[in-house]
């Protein structure tokens, strides 16, 4: 499966890299398929291709969650459950909704950057 990486994405000021990886590094039971590391010089979200492009997409997404939790309180303030269910719901919602979200995130964005995001996005093998 060839997969792009995102460059980075950009969470309250700081950039991580977004990273697909088929193996982790770490055991199976401190993970549910991704991974921060933020304690370094290149911050970076690393998650698992060994799940399918969904369970890829809602793992990314938790990470996010986990990431504004801590930017946002100073700390980790949210349990994993809360983490875990806010990234479903989100996801859930993104994905029964489409179009809003794409309003919400897209609309405003000029044209060029748009075409630079989608030729990217259907770029990337699933
Ligand atoms: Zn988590």
């Amino acid at each position: 499966m060839k997969q792009k990486n995102f460059p980075t994405v950009r969470i309250f000021g700081v950039d991580y890299q977004l990273i697909f990886t088929p193996g982790l590094g770490i055991s199976d039971e401190e993970t549910t398929g991704g991974v921060i590391s933020s304690n370094t010089d290149r911050p970076k979200i690393v998650v698992s291709t060994a799940e399918p492009i969904a369970t890829q997409q809602e793992t990314a997404l938790h990470e996010i969650v986990h990431i504004c939790d801590r930017a946002s309180s100073g700390g980790r303030i949210l349990s994993e459950k809360t983490v875990d269910r806010m990234g479903r719901a989100i996801y859930g919602a993104g994905r029964d909704n489409p179009g809003l979200f794409a309003w919400i995130f897209l609309a405003g964005i000029p044209k060029p950057i748009l075409r630079v995001i989608f030729k990217n996005l259907l770029e990337t093998d699933q």
